[in-house]
Order: C-alpha cells, then sequence, then structure tokens
C-alpha cells in the first residue's frame, strides 16, 4: 500500500526542498549530488531552499503528458529562487486571463502534482503560484 509517512522518508529532498552546500566552496546543489560541480568538493551540510523567488522563464504545455491531462494547458516555470538556485516547477492557480512576465514574484507551495490513474497514486510536489 502506498504510505505517505514511507515517501516522505524515501523523498526528502524533493518533499522537503532540501539542497546540499558545499562546505569547501559553498555553492548550493538542488538537487544534492556527490562531488561539487565547481570544486569537486565531497563534503556538504544539508540547507533549506527558499520558498520564494522569481521567474526566469516560462512555457504552457497544450498536449500535456498521461497523468496531466485535466490540467491542460500545463504552464511551466524556471524559477530562481532567493539563494540563486534555478528549479522547474508547474505553475499553479494561474487563471486564464492572468499572463506571467519574466521577473514576476512567485512563491512554492506544496500541491498535487498528477495521478498515476492505473496505480491509484497521487503525486505531490512543489509548484509555483503568483506571490501577491
Ligand atoms: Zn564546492
Amino acid at each position: 500500500m502506498f504510505s505517505p509517512a514511507r515517501s516522505w522518508r524515501e523523498f526528502p529532498q524533493r518533499y522537503r526542498l532540501e539542497a546540499a552546500r558545499c562546505t569547501v566552496c559553498g555553492k548550493i546543489h538542488y538537487p544534492p549530488r556527490l562531488v561539487c560541480s565547481a570544486c569537486r568538493g565531497r563534503t556538504f551540510e544539508t540547507v533549506a531552499m527558499p520558498r520564494e523567488g522569481a521567474v526566469v522563464t516560462f512555457t504552457t504545455i497544450h498536449v500535456p503528458p498521461k497523468g496531466f491531462t485535466e490540467q491542460s494547458p500545463l504552464d511551466i516555470a524556471i524559477v530562481e529562487l532567493a539563494n540563486g538556485v534555478r528549479v522547474m516547477v508547474q505553475v499553479a492557480d494561474l487563471p486564464e486571463a492572468d499572463e506571467l512576465r519574466i521577473g514576476d514574484p512567485v512563491r512554492l507551495e506544496f500541491r498535487r502534482i498528477c495521478d498515476d490513474g492505473e496505480a491509484g497514486l497521487i503525486f505531490y510536489g512543489h509548484k509555483a503560484v503568483r506571490a501577491r
């Protein structure tokens, strides 16, 4: 059976937005990695990612993949968070008449991402919503 508590433990970076900061040069990696891309360092500390950021670029997918079809069209944005890390996330709660612009402030919120109808699973993750 699908256990939310188990998934929480198995995907801490994804669910808790945790990044790894290189203890040698300070570069922040999200998702975490084993070797620092800047200095080849191998020691990291876990840091929390900020929830606030700004839109770098975005696109709309008019024919979404299976599992996302009820959310058509699907807005996807690259968001630069307050610590400079860029993440690709789905945009939620955007009215049809509203248009995102580059530089718009957004906030990441924990939402339902999609279902796998056959297995009966529902996946959760972070989506960007317009910051007010
Ligand atoms: Zn480093």
